[in-house]
């Protein structure tokens, strides 16, 4: 069965969200190593966890080192739009 794991939080006014396709996911940790900030670790049944998103530039290295394509950040809207 296919399942996305939401990895989102509430921090003050940038909202990234950080989506792991468990389905594709194969707990290499490459993404966890390459998070300049230190946002993802491993979490209890191995898959990539954004346990400080607070942290998270929505910089996309994850995604773009994804070997399987299996994570996804989606910048938070509401920063797009104060940089108009
Ligand atoms: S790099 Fe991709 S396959 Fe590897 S742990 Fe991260 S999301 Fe999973
Ligand atoms: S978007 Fe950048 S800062 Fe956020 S989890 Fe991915 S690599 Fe880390």
């Amino acid at each position: 069965m296919l399942a996305y794991a939401c990895l989102r939080t509430i921090c003050g006014s940038i909202m990234n969200r950080v989506d792991v396709y468990k389905g594709w996911c194969k707990k290499c940790g490459i993404c966890i190593a390459f998070c300049p900030r230190k946002v993802l670790s491993a979490g209890e049944d191995g898959f990539p966890v954004a346990t400080d998103i607070e942290a998270c530039t929505g910089c996309r290295w994850c995604e773009l080192r994804c070997p399987d394509f299996a994570i996804v950040v989606t910048p938070d809207e509401h920063a797009e739009d104060t940089n108009d």
